[in-house]
């Protein structure tokens, strides 16, 4: 009976996120085609999904960002998002450690028609932003690379923005099941889960930020961590 329930909320729960998903997040040819060149080149299908996305997008608008920054690019699909959300004269600035991963990016880029107005950076984030003081203030950034350095790319992220910025870090819900496990004394917490932990302890109290925690992805066990700058 019970798994019957549970089958019955899954169910729902899928339907739910096809209908929002048809109705106000549907895929294009060029979204599609960067998921299916990550699948080609065996890259691991870690992308956000298309409602956030479109969520991404609308944060864009919202702050009415000419200029973004992205930490940790894949092979682009939250990049082409977010690009298709700005202005034609704004720009895109995405980092990426693994090479093989920035060619698939801008080959995506360039299949999503998102080319012109887009930069891949190839290499350790922490190397490149130290160098894009000169080229802020972004209007958003966001963070989706290393989890165990989400504090240090928090404290670039402040940096590189202006009042009004807007800072989302994914995967920032998924931290908390190992946290309990340990106040249960059962486990150790890896440095990718303390990073994620810190980073929202950092984005709770921050005097600079206004901050919250949501759980958007499909099974509402993951999410994004977004701060408006002050
Ligand atoms: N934002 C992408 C999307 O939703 O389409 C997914 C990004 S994936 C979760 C994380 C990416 O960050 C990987 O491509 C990985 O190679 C990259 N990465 C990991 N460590 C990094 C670092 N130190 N600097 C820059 N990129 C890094």
């Amino acid at each position: 009976m019970a798994d019957e329930i549970v089958e019955q909320q899954t169910a729902l729960r899928q339907r739910i996120e096809a209908t929002i998903t048809g109705m106000f997040a549907p895929e294009d040819e060029g979204l599609r085609h960067s998921l299916q060149a990550a699948k080609e080149h065996g890259l691991p299908e870690i992308q956000i999904n298309p409602i956030q996305g479109k969520l991404l997008q609308l944060f864009a608008k919202a702050c009415q960002a000419r200029q973004i920054l992205e930490i940790g690019s894949l092979a682009g699909y939250s990049g082409i998002w977010l690009a298709r959300a700005l202005p034609a004269d704004g720009h895109m600035i995405t980092l990426e450690l693994n090479p093989k991963h920035a060619e698939v990016v801008r080959a995506s880029f360039a299949q999503a028609g998102v080319a012109e107005r887009t930069e891949v950076l190839v290499g350790p984030a922490m190397q490149h932003l130290p160098e894009l003081v000169e080229r802020g203030p972004f209007d958003l950034i966001f963070i989706d690379a290393d989890k165990a350095s989400y504090p240090a790319y928090l404290e670039w992220a402040i940096k590189l923005s202006r009042s009004g910025s807007i800072i989302i870090a994914d995967n920032c819900v998924r931290c908390f099941p190992a946290l309990w496990a340990q106040e249960d004394r059962q486990g150790e917490i890896d440095a990718d889960t303390q990073g994620l932990l810190k980073y929202n302890q950092l984005t709770k109290d921050h005097p600079e930020l206004t901050s919250l925690l949501l759980a958007n992805d499909e099974d509402y066990t993951d999410g994004f961590n977004v701060s408006v700058v002050k």
